[in-house]
């Protein structure tokens, strides 16, 4: 790590608990719901079964509603009303693109509103989720990083918008059955706003939730995690969370990538290589996706191309090759089909898998790095963009 490491995590933290008032049961950990409820005046000896009851209501059957958990009491269903509620994020408006894919702003405590992408695909379906309000970092290609306004989202808020995406595609299932049809929403990834491992635990608390096998139940090999590079808590991820890891690698020397992606100058890429060697072990995936952004003259010459498949030599990866999606004041273009075509070849022939990511749903702007706040307008502008990242 380089010391004077300019990045800072300047993010307004929120208490995970409310001091007072009815507390949210979504995002609580099974021991966290295990806690309240004893808290609450639970005999310990039945704590646990009681969260099993809740768990599944909440869950498996998208129940938000204490009064239809039939199996339990009707004095242990008003002492929860009284004492807890089950919300999640309000959607605040709609847009479906013409490929299918759909787009929610949504609205959480504090009037702060973020982004979340469902792209249907044949037999499966991607919820694209944030984890943070904007973004502390400041990739020059992305549109979340020209974000002012950044906080973290709670575990509740994170996994609600699962359960809102869910609700809005009509997928719990009928209370008692179990269903076999293929899921409409049967992965999830972190891609929206903000950077997930600036906000581990509360990213963890959530994921753990979508995996747990008496609800959501998404095995962790359909959760993938992307991240700019936040080395410390990569090996964390591994351990703690086990999901498919993606990193925005995007450049293949440091002076490229200190541009592209500033976390860079603090972690650089023969650091972030480091961290990423060890990790399909540990998390027991099958490999990491690379993912390369495709900026014309910028990073996407033969040279580059060449230079990435040296660099992960030994790491099992895919790359996924991303047309730069423009926004409004972007400093870049994107690369031509030809250019991109060429150099997913050359990394094709060297033995890995080179998809290039169709973009989906640009028309309602909710492509890779189109998403920002419509409430959060204060944008900078090509030329504070340009002085940020040394290109002129
Ligand atoms: N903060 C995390 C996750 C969110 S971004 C991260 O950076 O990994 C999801 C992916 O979209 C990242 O690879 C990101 O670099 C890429 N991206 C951002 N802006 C983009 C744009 N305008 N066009 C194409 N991809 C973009
Ligand atoms: Fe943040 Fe990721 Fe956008 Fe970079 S690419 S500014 S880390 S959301």
């Amino acid at each position: 790590m380089s010391a004077d490491a300019p990045i800072t995590q300047d993010v307004m933290t929120i208490p995970r608990k409310l001091p007072e008032g009815p507390q949210n049961l979504v995002g609580m950990t099974r021991d966290a719901m295990r806690d309240a409820l004893i808290a609450m005046g639970t005999p310990e000896k039945q704590a646990k079964m009681r969260v099993g009851q809740i768990w599944q209501w909440i869950y498996q059957w998208g129940v938000r509603d204490f009064d239809a958990m039939t199996n339990l009491s009707k004095a242990f269903r008003a002492e929860l009303a009284d004492a807890f509620v089950i919300e999640i994020p309000e959607v605040v408006s709609k847009q479906v693109s013409t490929d299918g894919t759909r787009k929610w702003l949504v609205r959480i405590a504090g009037g702060h509103e973020v982004e979340v992408v469902y792209i249907p695909e044949e037999g499966r379906g991607t919820l694209c989720i944030s984890s943070q309000v904007g973004c502390t970092l400041t990739c020059s290609f992305c549109h979340t990083g020209t974000q002012k306004l950044v906080r973290n989202l709670t575990a509740g808020e994170i996994i609600g918008q699962v359960m809102m995406a869910r609700d809005d595609l009509d997928e719990w299932p009928e209370h008692g059955k179990r269903t076999e049809d293929a899921r409409l929403l049967s992965n999830i990834v972190l891609m929206g706003m903000g950077e997930p491992l600036y906000n581990f635990e509360n990213v963890r608390d959530a994921m753990k939730i979508a995996m747990d096998p008496e609800g959501i139940q998404l095995s962790r090999r359909r959760i993938t995690l992307s991240t700019s590079g936040v080395v410390p808590e990569i090996a964390r991820t591994a351990e703690e969370i086990g999901c498919q890891l993606a990193v925005s690698f995007h450049a293949t020397t440091d002076e490229v990538r200190n541009k592209l992606v500033p976390i860079n100058k603090r972690w650089n890429i023969a650091e972030l290589l480091d961290a990423l060697r060890t990790y399909p072990k540990v998390s027991n995936s099958e490999r990491i996706t690379f993912e390369y952004v495709m900026l014309d003259g910028v990073n996407d010459s033969d040279e580059d191309a060449h230079r990435l498949v040296e660099l992960i030599k030994g790491i099992p990866a895919k790359i996924n090759l991303i047309p730069f999606n423009e926004w409004p004041g972007a400093p870049y273009k994107r690369s031509s089909n030809n250019r991109i075509r060429a150099f997913s070849e050359i990394v094709y022939k060297a033995g890995y898998a080179s998809p290039v990511r169709k973009p989906r749903g640009e028309d309602i702007m909710a492509a890779c790095g189109q998403l920002k706040s419509a409430t959060e307008r204060a944008r900078k502008s090509r030329r504070e963009i340009a002085a940020e990242t040394g290109l002129t």
